[in-house]
């Protein structure tokens, strides 16, 4: 039997069309698939007939699977000769846990092969309509985690670093802990009027968003009842999102529609 192989690929922040070539064809082709709980479901009828989908659902830290027994099921249908991919939200090399399944595969032999997603940050941007950089507001992007992690009780990350670095701030799994990042943040000296933009499932249909400043959006998100999954952006270049804001203001954003036609048939309208 021919070993098998896992390509780890990023399915991109949802949007279904926003996956790479490579990533679509390799969903295409592949005979095991094992995914995580931000794929958008679009992606998972992509399969050829008798792919084998696995859910391992993770999500912002609530693992439905362990780490180890992800691992080993990926080695194990590589060593029975299969063609696996491992899709994650946004890139596998971003809060994914990419590098630890990149070590379990090297570590047990399996060949591998990584493959690139849009991650959440850039997708927020983009359909916000925030510059990340920008000439005058803002020279250098920090992505950076909020552990909402459960089995991280304390913060470890030190917010006054980067209260001054001149930075647009992307920060995941961070709604949780929305205040005390906020509070640390303007106790390091933060202006209490930068922008912050709070965004849920960016891209996709049901996306939702609110805007504030640090000294604000905590209140505003508790008056929004926005939940996570979401994005934190903090910095002057979120003062340009209420006039880019092009993918809210879609004439048909928000609205459900009923398509009286076959999945197929549909799905070619939708885009
Ligand atoms: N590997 C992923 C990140 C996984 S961490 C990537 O590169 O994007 C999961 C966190 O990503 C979520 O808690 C949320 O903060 C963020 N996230 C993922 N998809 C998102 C989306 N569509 N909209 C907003 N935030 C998203």
């Amino acid at each position: 039997m021919s070993a098998g192989m896992v390509y780890l690929v990023g399915a991109g922040p949802g949007a279904s069309d926003l996956v790479t070539v490579r990533g679509k064809e390799l969903i295409e082709r592949c005979d095991v698939l094992v995914y995580d709980y931000l794929v958008y479901d679009e992606l998972l009828t992509w399969t050829k007939r008798g792919c084998v989908k696995t859910y391992v659902g993770k999500r912002s830290g609530y693992h439905c699977k362990p780490q180890e027994d992800i691992e080993k099921l990926l080695i194990q249908h590589a060593q029975d000769g299969h063609m696996v991919v491992r899709l994650k939200g946004g890139d596998p090399f971003i809060f994914g846990r990419g590098g630890e399944e990149a070590d379990a595969l090297l570590e047990a032999g399996i060949s591998f092969e990584i493959v690139p997603g849009v991650t959440a940050s850039m997708g927020t941007a983009a359909s916000m309509g925030i510059p990340l950089t920008h000439r005058k507001d803002s020279s250098a992007v920090v992505l950076i985690t909020g552990h909402e992690d459960p089995e991280k009780h304390e913060t470890l990350i030190e917010w006054e670093k980067y209260a001054h670095l001149g930075a647009t701030l992307c920060i995941y799994m961070g709604l949780t802990k929305l205040d005390p990042i906020t509070k640390a943040l303007l106790k390091a000296g933060m202006d209490p009027n930068t922008p912050v933009a709070i965004v849920r499932w960016a891209t996709l249909p049901s996306q939702e968003s609110c805007l504030g400043k640090l000294s604000t959006i905590s209140d505003v998100v508790e008056k929004s009842g926005i939940k996570p999954p979401a994005m934190i952006i903090v910095g002057e270049v979120v003062k340009d999102a209420p006039k880019h804001s092009w993918f809210e203001q879609k004439p048909l954003f928000g609205k459900r529609i009923a398509i009286t036609r076959t999945r197929e048939q549909s799905s070619e309208l939708m885009h």
